[in-house]
């Protein structure tokens, strides 16, 4: 078979060490050259907060960070960034802290470090969202890639055992709906494959004891490498529905990532066969969709969208939205019926094999 593609992967330094979190974002802000951060959030991560203050001349601090980059908010921290005359940004915390920041680098081009506390994956991306008038918009810019991202597992390990594992979904489904997403190609894939292999463990792990240092390095390593591979592929028919039924219908991030992947997955199942091997493969189970479905019931994440607040009054005008913004690199052909229908079996919670 003739191999021919296109590929770009994002250039980012990414420090990876447990305990080692202020000192890797000393060595970061050292290495890029300023001294004068901006810190935002780091609400659970109080004793780095302490330690980066002490080292550098913090010239401000948003402590409290609101869901969903509020405009106005993101306008506050622009002006902020500007008026104590910041040289860069430290963001700690989750897709909020890390959304946040990076409206300060696209508006001021500062850089940013980025310090996850969640299993978000943003840190990862050029992806920015913010949202005005209850409407999110989403847009790329290479400004807001973070320029380096410091993982340290001691600062995910205070997750409440239901975050983790949503959020740690949310990772998962990074790299599966990367699979089939427009830019999708051998590289990102061969991330995405990865992704899946350190997740799964990671995330029995994380169930099994939440404060299991290895399963949350695990899960960090997956999430950075499906994080790339999405930044790298785009966003596929996954991320179109969950965007429509968080954006429109206001249902919690993460969960409704957790619920909906794996009947995405056995939607794309039969008509393209590599993808769904790939998955099955990276969970060490017979099939790809049935063993998502297998692994969400097993790690404990909701049990179906109608448990997270959506009903079936909903379904045909978020089917009508996310119709409309599944890419047509989908595998397989999409129709306001075929996603209704999808939708249906997830507020039902239907086993995927039905
Ligand atoms: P979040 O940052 O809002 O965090 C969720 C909750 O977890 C918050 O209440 C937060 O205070 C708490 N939290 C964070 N770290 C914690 C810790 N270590 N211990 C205890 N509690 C902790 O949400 P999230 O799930 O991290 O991210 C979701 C947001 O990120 C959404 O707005 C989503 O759109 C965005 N996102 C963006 C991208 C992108 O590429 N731009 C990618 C993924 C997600």
């Amino acid at each position: 078979m003739k191999i021919r593609f296109d590929h770009t992967t994002l250039g980012q330094r990414v420090l990876f060490g447990t305990g080692a979190a202020a000192a890797n974002i000393a060595t970061a802000l050292r290495d890029l050259g300023v001294s004068r951060p901006l810190l935002v959030g780091g609400g659970h991560a109080a004793e780095v907060v302490d330690q980066v203050s002490e080292e550098f001349g913090v010239v401000g601090h948003i402590d409290r960070v609101v869901q969903h980059v509020p405009a106005e908010r993101a306008r506050e921290a622009v002006a902020l960034a500007r008026d104590v005359g910041a040289d860069s940004g430290v963001a700690i915390g989750g897709g909020s802290a890390t959304g946040l920041a990076k409206i300060v680098a696209r508006d001021t081009g500062l850089p940013v470090v980025a310090v996850p506390t969640t299993f978000s994956g943003s840190e990862a991306t050029d992806i920015w969202g913010m949202t005005e008038d209850e409407r999110k918009t989403t847009g790329t810019d290479l400004r807001v890639l973070p320029r380096v991202v410091v993982y340290d597992a001691t600062l995910t390990q205070g997750l409440p055992a239901d975050l983790a594992v949503h959020s740690g979904l949310n990772a998962l489904a990074h790299a599966v709906d990367s699979l089939w997403a427009p830019r999708a190609d051998p590289i990102n894939r061969a991330m995405a494959g990865e992704g899946v292999r350190a997740l799964v463990p990671g995330l029995r792990g994380l169930r099994a004891d939440t404060a299991d240092v290895r399963a949350h390095e695990r899960v960090l390593y997956g999430t950075y490498l499906s994080g790339v591979a999405l930044a790298s592929a785009g966003a596929g028919m996954h991320h179109k529905i969950c965007h429509v039924l968080g954006g429109t219908f206001n249902l919690p991030h993460a969960p409704t990532h957790a619920v909906v992947l794996p009947y995405v997955a056995a939607y794309n199942a039969e008509a393209d066969p590599d993808s769904e091997a790939r998955i099955a493969e990276a969970l060490g189970t017979p099939n790809g969709a049935a063993g998502l479905w297998d692994l969400a019931r097993a790690v404990g994440a909701p049990a179906s969208l109608s448990r997270i607040g959506f009903t079936e009054d909903d379904v045909d005008l978020a089917a009508e939205l996310a119709t409309a913004a599944i890419p047509d690199s989908n595998p397989r052909r999409v129709s306001q019926k075929s996603v209704a229908s999808l939708l249906r079996s997830a507020i039902r919670g239907e086993d995927v094999r039905r």
